[in-house]
């Protein structure tokens, strides 16, 4: 039968459904400590038709319609074509998406069945009836659960997470994840790169949403804690209208976010030169006050806007080179220079939102080497970006205290189940029941 349906002997999967049932009936019976009524089984079993399982894989260049040409007829093609265009467009399905055929063993007229696997979450399940096919949207089943951690860091989080033998349930995609989770909650208090020191602790409770096959679909922190150098912050998830649209707030029901990022770019980059009120200047050979922050970074890397404003100032000059001057609310400017170019289409006027990129790393104008330099002014006058206070965002509206209250105490009594501290132990605990979404 396989030949004549022209599919290659090691795709072929059989499958005896009645033999199944008796074993998983073998199974869930025999756990339970009662003896097995063999004969009953078998009995009703035996109506059960034995079905062959075909297992194919989405060619590059091969269309679902080649595909199909293997095992269905052109009336039956046409079909299920248009069956499956109730779900996806059939031109877009693409390469490696795998295709599930099933028939009745030993039925020469065509399959039962045929699933169309769109992505880990998604498969299409068609169903051959007397006349015509029948199409499901099924989504993948998930799980919720909510993992708890906590541990001390002596190198960096990263490491900190891969080594808790305690996590060890939890991959290691999935435990990146989290690092650049939290990495996410905190990265307006905390530089992960530069500040993170051994003895540095953590604790959080992670809420995931786990496949069937066991890998993470999404997931997110409700609540977290970190103490970098004695001092500890707080991140707890706040959704009071549950449309994912929430956001982190500390202890005090402050945003965690500030009006600031702490670093133009990306934070693995090094700080070549600090703010001064005199320094020598290695072009001008003399003392100058450097009244900024120097990141040394190759030559191409983006430059992010460190908070929402407007472009006042996109020009080369021979000193800054390349530089963009952002005003931000609140008497704030920021400056970038020495960039080898501009991002496309930025304009003295253009709105700018945190975080955009704005432009790249160079040495235009007055420069030794590709480095970022990085001004923020408040009403005019120089502060050192890496001194002050950086500003804070948003409070909780009045109108949603209590419901934050209430929330935000529950979710410190989740915290507080771990202990913290310098000497804290590595601790982890999976919760697998089903988070219920309203206290989320
Ligand atoms: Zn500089």
């Amino acid at each position: 039968m396989s030949q004549d349906l022209g599919i290659l002997p090691e795709k072929v999967i059989s499958l005896l459904r009645g033999v199944g049932l008796i074993l998983l009936l073998v199974l869930v019976l025999s756990g339970r400590g009662k003896r097995l009524p063999t004969v009953q089984i078998d009995h009703s079993i035996s109506a059960q038709l034995p079905e062959d399982e075909f297992v194919y894989e989405l060619k590059t260049n091969q269309t679902l319609g080649d595909l199909f040409n293997k095992f269905l007829n052109p009336n039956d093609q046409d079909a299920l074509l248009s069956q499956l265009r109730a779900h996806i467009d059939p031109r877009r399905v693409r390469e490696g998406t795998t295709v599930t055929v099933r028939t009745v063993r030993g039925d020469v007229k065509g399959p039962k069945s045929v699933e169309v696997t769109l992505n880990a979450d998604q498969t299409v399940r068609l169903v051959s009836l007397s006349e015509s096919w029948s199409s499901q949207l099924i989504s993948t089943p998930t799980t919720v659960d909510t993992i708890w951690a906590s541990g001390e860091i002596k190198s960096s989080l990263w490491n900190a997470l891969l080594e808790n033998s305690h996590l060890s349930e939890v991959n290691p995609t999935d435990r990146e994840k989290l690092v650049l989770e939290l990495n996410d909650v905190f990265k307006w208090q905390v530089d992960f790169v530069r500040q993170i020191q051994s003895g540095d602790s953590y604790r959080f409770a992670f809420e995931r949403e786990v496949r069937t096959g066991g890998t993470m679909r999404t997931g997110h922190i409700l609540a977290a804690e970190l103490v970098n150098r004695d001092r500890s912050y707080t991140a707890l998830w706040f959704d009071p209208n549950e449309d994912g649209a929430g956001t982190y707030y500390d202890l005090d029901g402050k945003s965690v976010k500030g009006a600031f990022l702490l670093s133009p770019i990306e934070l693995r980059h090094r700080i070549s030169s600090r703010f001064t009120s005199g320094r020598f200047h290695p072009i001008l050979k003399r003392w100058r006050a450097h009244r900024g922050v120097d990141y040394a970074a190759p030559t191409g890397t983006p430059v992010q806007s460190t908070g929402n404003g407007v472009v006042v100032h996109r020009a080369r000059g021979s000193t800054y080179g390349n530089r963009i001057d952002i005003q931000h609310p609140n008497g704030w400017t920021t400056r970038y220079a020495h960039m080898n170019s501009f991002f496309a289409g930025i304009a003295v006027g253009s709105r700018i939102k945190q975080g955009d990129v704005i432009g790249y790393v160079g040495m235009t104008g007055l420069a030794t080497g590709p480095h970022l330099h990085y001004e923020m002014l408040l009403h005019g006058s120089h502060e050192d970006p890496l001194g002050i206070d950086l500003p804070s965002g948003d409070p909780i509206p009045e109108d949603q205290w209590k419901m934050w209250q209430l929330q935000s105490s529950r979710r410190v009594a989740f915290l507080d189940k771990l202990v913290s501290g310098p000497m804290s132990p590595e601790q982890s605990e999976i919760i697998k029941e089903p988070s219920n979404p309203g206290v989320r």
